[in-house]
């Protein structure tokens, strides 16, 4: 497992910094957005510091799987509402040009009733 100092969703991990946490495990963490979007608004983390998806390889892949098929039970778990009439979106920003604030890849998960702050 790697970690950054310097990383502020490491120290998440790490336990440094309090968060809601929604799941745990060996290899994953999820927590609430501290400035949610929408009434369901959380992030699933690779436990290990891994910049972003720009540096993901074929090493990663099992990892990434388990992060999105993660994804639809912790979203109806958490309030959002069932495919194909509810439902949520999975965002994942790369890079400053796409609004990567911090540098710990993180797949959001944004749902339930709208109006959502960012459509
Ligand atoms: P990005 O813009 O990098 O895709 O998303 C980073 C997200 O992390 C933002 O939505 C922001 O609200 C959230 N965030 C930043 N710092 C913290 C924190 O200390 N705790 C929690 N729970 N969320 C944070
Ligand atoms: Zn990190």
């Amino acid at each position: 497992m790697h970690s950054d100092p310097d990383c502020i969703f490491c120290k998440i991990v790490a336990g440094q910094i309090p968060s809601r946490k929604v799941y745990e495990d060996d290899e994953l963490y999820a927590f609430h957005d501290i400035n949610p979007w929408a009434p369901v608004h959380f992030m699933i983390i690779p436990k290990t510091h891994l910049p972003s998806l720009a540096q993901v390889g074929p090493e990663h892949a099992a990892l990434l799987g388990r992060i999105l098929t993660l994804a639809p039970r912790l979203a109806l778990e958490q309030g959002c509402t069932p495919y194909p009439d509810g439902g949520f979106r999975v965002v994942v920003n790369t890079g400053t040009l796409a609004g990567q604030e911090v540098h710990h890849l993180h797949v959001h998960v944004i749902g339930g009733p709208r109006p959502w702050l960012k459509t």
